[in-house]
């Protein structure tokens, strides 16, 4: 049985101030029959590992640098991030496909980064509205995970996998369950030709517009084993009911 996961994405939000009622009224919602994570922007990660030690929720980033260290201005490493606790990392957000143009060579490598600093990485993979349209989301996920599979093989089990079609992401549209299910199970069946018993263990979250109003049905379908949540977590209120509806 996969324990729902249920993953908040802060994206480019926040200050000290928001942040701090934010955690409190997070840490005060008390135990959820899920597990919980919140990742930060990288300079509030030790106010987050302040606020939330001790707690059952947990903590990380939302890139990393696929080198180990040197010169690379502005980067942040896996290592710095394993400094601060972090128990995940987002890698290959749409966002960093598309504005920072990582390749899915390079989201796999980032992927390895983080499991080689002993965290997990949520490996986000989606189509574009055009993609969908021209019946290429399989291959395009397929195309996206593929990469991945090589570079982890040996820990795949390690890892978490986030479904977020392109068009679901802050754009208030959603797939149906139905939509989503649908990819969730070829992105399982990818993962199960490299290991089964891996298949099988893998959190496949969804991603795209999550809600507390319909969250409960997306997280009811079999392969959703949880969701990335990007505007709704940084509403204590509404992050704790999709969590509920986990
Ligand atoms: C995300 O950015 O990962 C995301 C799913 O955003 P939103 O929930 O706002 O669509």
């Amino acid at each position: 049985m996969r324990k729902k996961l249920i993953a908040g994405n802060w994206k480019m939000n926040g200050s000290l101030a928001a942040n701090a009622t934010l955690l409190d009224n997070l840490r005060a919602g008390g135990a959820v029959g899920c597990e919980l994570a919140v990742c930060v922007p990288a300079v509030y990660l030790s106010q987050t590992q302040s606020a939330l030690t001790g707690s059952s929720i947990a903590w990380g980033a939302q890139d990393v640098s696929e080198h180990e260290s040197g010169a690379y201005t502005g980067e942040i490493s896996a290592t710095m991030l394993k400094d601060f606790a972090c128990g995940y990392v987002i890698v290959g957000h749409s966002e960093r496909r598309s504005y920072h143009r990582e390749s899915d060579e390079l989201v796999a490598i980032k992927a390895a980064q983080v499991l080689k600093s002993n965290m997990t990485p949520i490996v986000c993979v989606g189509e574009t509205l055009s993609e969908r349209e021209q019946g290429h989301t399989d291959a395009v996920v397929i195309r996206q995970l593929q990469p991945v599979l090589a570079a982890v093989s040996s820990r795949l089990s390690e890892i978490v996998v986030a479904y977020e079609p392109v068009w679901a992401i802050g754009t208030g549209k959603t797939a149906t369950p139905d939509m989503a299910q649908q990819v969730h199970a070829v992105i399982r069946a990818a993962l199960a030709s490299v290991d089964v018993h891996a298949a099988n263990t893998i959190r496949i979250l969804y991603g795209g517009s999550m809600k507390p109003d319909n969250a409960k049905e997306l997280l009811a379908m079999s392969d959703i084993d949880g969701g990335l949540i990007g505007g709704a977590s940084l509403k204590a209120a509404d992050f704790l009911a999709i969590a509920s509806a986990a």
